[in-house]
C-alpha cells in the first residue's frame, strides 16, 4: 500500500487545528491548495523518439505573499506528493516569518536517465507551461531533488524569452546569473545551526557526539562538510546507491572528492559499506535523515537508536513513527523548521535580485544564521509552555500564522 503523504501532513495540520481551535472555514481554506496546475511535457529525445512526461506545480496557500518552493525531478513526484510538500512550503514559510506561501513544482523523471540536452528541453517545455501561473510577485520556482542551479538558469532564460529579463523568478540560480552566495550550501548550514543550538541547550559536546547523516546529495553533503569542519565526528553517510561507516569518524573532506568523482558514497574505502536502512537503525547520537519523504515509518522507528532527530529533508517521519519516537522520548526537530535554511536564502536572493544589489556572503550567512535560531528559539519555547513536541509547537506557529492573515484580508 503505497503511503499518501498528503493525508500525513494533513494529519499534523488537523491535529494543529483542533489545538488551536480554528473554524470549519478556516481549516477548509487552509487544508487544501488554492491551485493544482498539470501539464503534459512532450519532448524530443536524442535518439529522434518522442517521449511524453508529466509535471506539476501546486500552489498551496498564498495568504501571506508569493507562492514560494522548489521543483522536483523525481519518478515518484507525482500530484500527491507535490501537493505535500506545497503544503509543508506554506507551513515553513510562515514559521520562519519570510514573506511567502507556499508552493511546489514536480516532473516524474528520473533525470539520471536524461542527457544534459534532455533536461534542458524538458524543464524549457516545463516552464512555458507553468509560466502563466508563476512570476516574481505571483509564484517563485527554486531548485529541489533532482534540480539544481543548471535547473533555475534554463528556467530563468526560458521565462525571459517570454516576458523579458527576469532574475526574481526563480531562486537557486548560478552566482553569475543573479543568484546568492551562500544559496548552495544554505539548507546544510541551517541544519548545522540548528545543531549547534541544540546541542548547547541540550548539553551535548558537539565534537563527541556520534552524527550520522541520510543522504548525500544538496543538504546531506553540505550539512556533513560544514558540520565536519566544524569538529563533529561523522560516523556515517549515505547516498542512494547504499553508505559508509565508521566508528571513529568519517573523513568528511575525502568523501565529498570522492562522491564528486565517482557519484557514489558507498565504495569509499575510509570506512566499511552499510545499507541505508542499516544507516538509520545505527547505535548514535544525532541521525539526520536527509534524503527522501517517508523513511522513518512504523516498522523502523522502534529500532532507532538515536536520541536527536534532525530532519534535514521533507517529510522524512511518517505519523505513526512520530508517535513511537516521541512514546520513546527521541527529540526530533521537524523538516519545516530544520530544513528552511535553503527558503530563507531564496528570500534573500529574491530581495538582492528586485533591489539589482549583490551581498557579501558573510551577511548572508549571518542574516541566516538569526532568522532559522529565531524560528528555533520560538519553538523551543511554545513546546516548554504548552507541554507539547517540537514538531507540534513548529505546526502552530506556521499555521496560525497563515490563519490570521488569511482572516485579515477578508472574506466577501
Ligand atoms: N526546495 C527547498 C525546500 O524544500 C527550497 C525552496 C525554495 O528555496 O523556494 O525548502
Amino acid at each position: 500500500m503505497s503511503i499518501n503523504t498528503f493525508d500525513q501532513v494533513n494529519h499534523f495540520f488537523d491535529k494543529t487545528a483542533d489545538r488551536l481551535q480554528l473554524d470549519q472555514g478556516l481549516r477548509d481554506i487552509m487544508k487544501q491548495p488554492y491551485r493544482e496546475l498539470r501539464v503534459q511535457l512532450p519532448i524530443r529525445m536524442d535518439n529522434g523518439d518522442i517521449k511524453v512526461f508529466t509535471g506539476y506545480r501546486v500552489q498551496h496557500n498564498g495568504a501571506r505573499g508569493p507562492y514560494k518552493g522548489g521543483v522536483r525531478y523525481h519518478p515518484e513526484a507525482d500530484l500527491e506528493e507535490v501537493r505535500a510538500l506545497a503544503s509543508l512550503m506554506t507551513w515553513k514559510t510562515a514559521l520562519v516569518d519570510i514573506p511567502y506561501g507556499g508552493a511546489k513544482g514536480g516532473v516524474q523523471v528520473d533525470p539520471k536517465l536524461l542527457s544534459t540536452d534532455e533536461l534542458n528541453r524538458l524543464t524549457r517545455r516545463y516552464t512555458q507551461s507553468i509560466e502563466h501561473v508563476i512570476g516574481p510577485n505571483r509564484d517563485i520556482p527554486a531548485p529541489d531533488l533532482g534540480t539544481h542551479g543548471q535547473t533555475m538558469a534554463w528556467m530563468m532564460d526560458a521565462y525571459g524569452q517570454l516576458r523579458g529579463h527576469t532574475p526574481a523568478i526563480v531562486t537557486g540560480k548560478p552566482i553569475a546569473m543573479g543568484g546568492s552566495l551562500g544559496r548552495e550550501a544554505a539548507t546544510g548550514r541551517g541544519v548545522t545551526y540548528i545543531l549547534q543550538a541544540v546541542t548547547k541547550d541540550l548539553a551535548i559536546d558537539m565534537k563527541k557526539a556520534r552524527i550520522v547523516v541520510q543522504g548525500f546529495g544538496n543538504v546531506g553533503s553540505w550539512a556533513a562538510r560544514l558540520i565536519y569542519e566544524s569538529g563533529g565526528t561523522i560516523t556515517a553517510v549515505s547516498g542512494v546507491d547504499g553508505g559508509v561507516f565508521n566508528s571513529n569518524g568519517l573523513d568528511i573532506g575525502q568523501l565529498v572528492e570522492h562522491s564528486e568523482n565517482t557519484g557514489r558514497v558507498s565504495d569509499f574505502n575510509g570506512g566499511q559499506p552499510i545499507s541505508n536502512q542499516e544507516l538509520l537503525e545505527l547505535d548514535c547520537d544525532i541521525l539526520i535523515p536527509a534524503a527522501i519523504d517517508n523513511v522513518i515509518h512504523k516498522d523502523n522507528a522502534a529500532n532507532i537508536k538515536a536520541a536527536i532527530i534532525l530532519e534535514g529533508a521533507n517529510h522524512p517521519t511518517t505519523p505513526e513513527a512520530d508517535e513511537i519516537l516521541t512514546a520513546r522520548g527521541v527529540s526530533v526537530l521537524p523538516d519545516i523548521l530544520v530544513n528552511a535554511g535553503g527558503v530563507i536564502v531564496s528570500y534573500f536572493e529574491w530581495t538582492q535580485n528586485i533591489q539589482e544589489f549583490h551581498w557579501e556572503e558573510k551577511r548572508v550567512n549571518e542574516e541566516l544564521k538569526k532568522k532559522i535560531l529565531h524560528a528555533y528559539y520560538e519553538v523551543q519555547n511554545r513546546a516548554n509552555e504548552h507541554t507539547i513536541t517540537l514538531r507540534e509547537a513548529a505546526f502552530e506557529i506556521g499555521v496560525q500564522r497563515v490563519a490570521e492573515i488569511v482572516e485579515l484580508r477578508g472574506f466577501v
